[in-house]
């Protein structure tokens, strides 16, 4: 495998709807072509400063980083722009999907590949909410459309030595300086990493921001709530949204916005370079098993 991407690529080449069915259909007949990512995320509240489509466009762009790299064997198929946030369904402009309506994207996208005789999909997720969802489906979805099948979600196979070594926030974390549950849960979403991430791929969706403009908006999670907005979670089950009192929330969605001022766009490459670098390797793999006729995932 090649350690850079193919840079004399025009990256739309790669992705399977800006291609033609001529094209499609020889890269088929060639043998050039042999496998299939199918990029999922959400659109969804990432606190005061990034666009909602965050997960959607970081999961897309590291799938095309992906499939540039191992040209011309891997296409990109239409990214699933909505994921399943139900519990981020109180801040104004997040969308969420029934479990069953992402599982059902996911199969009939896998299954219309499959028809035109691509045998290797990988899913490369950018949403912590949809990785439960998805885990567990894969046994049965292989069996069921006789093809290499899994995910990935980015982040998934790197380390915290490597977060440690890019992230301040991790190296706070690892040294105990985050003296409060709320600044130790709030690394993960809409902060330092992801903020870095797109500030790297994507700095047209990144807001300037300060902690007195955030302390300004008075935000109250429980308050955000809009009776319409638990109506319509009700069918969700309400799962993770606490009401009344100290709502646990609000003091963690603070400490992200502190979290996210560490972000820079030279810390969103060197993640960048791991994540492209792990998912790519776990598609090549998928892509030999395939070729070799062996079982996916690996027999131990
Ligand atoms: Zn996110």
């Amino acid at each position: 495998m090649g350690d850079t991407v193919a840079s004399h690529v025009n990256p739309d080449r790669v992705m399977l709807a800006e291609n033609t069915r001529k094209e499609v259909r020889e890269a088929l007949q060639s043998g050039s072509l042999k496998a299939s990512i199918i990029p999922i995320g959400s659109i969804e509240q990432h606190n005061e400063h990034l666009a909602l489509n965050t997960d959607i466009a970081m999961s897309t762009f590291i799938s095309q980083q992906v499939a540039l790299r191992l040209y011309p064997q891997v296409l990109v198929a239409p990214p699933c722009q909505v994921g399943y946030s139900p519990y981020h369904m109180a801040r104004k402009g997040t969308l969420t999907l029934r479990k069953e309506t992402l599982r059902a994207y996911i199969y009939d996208v896998a299954e219309s590949l499959r028809a035109h005789g691509i045998r290797c999909v990988l899913v490369v997720n950018g949403h912590g909410g949809n990785g439960g969802i998805l885990r567990g489906v894969f046994a049965d979805w292989r069996h069921q459309l006789g093809i290499t099948m899994d995910e990935a979600s980015y982040w998934d196979q790197s380390t915290d030595a490597d977060r440690e070594g890019i992230l301040q926030g991790y190296r706070d974390l690892r040294d105990g300086k985050l003296d409060t549950v709320a600044r130790q849960t709030a690394l993960n979403h809409a902060a330092e990493d992801e903020t870095s991430l797109m500030m790297a791929a994507y700095p047209q969706r990144v807001r300037s921001f300060t902690m007195e403009e955030y302390d300004a908006a008075d935000l109250d999670y429980a308050n955000d709530l809009s009776p319409e907005v638990e109506n319509y979670l009700r069918p969700f089950g309400r799962e993770g949204w606490p009401k009344g009192g100290n709502n646990p929330e609000n003091p963690r969605d603070r400490a992200r916005q502190e979290n996210a001022m560490l972000a820079t766009a030279e810390k969103g490459e060197a993640l960048l370079a791991i994540h492209v670098r792990n998912v790519a390797g776990k598609m090549q793999r998928m892509i030999d098993a395939t070729e070799q006729g062996l079982p996916w995932p690996p027999a131990e």
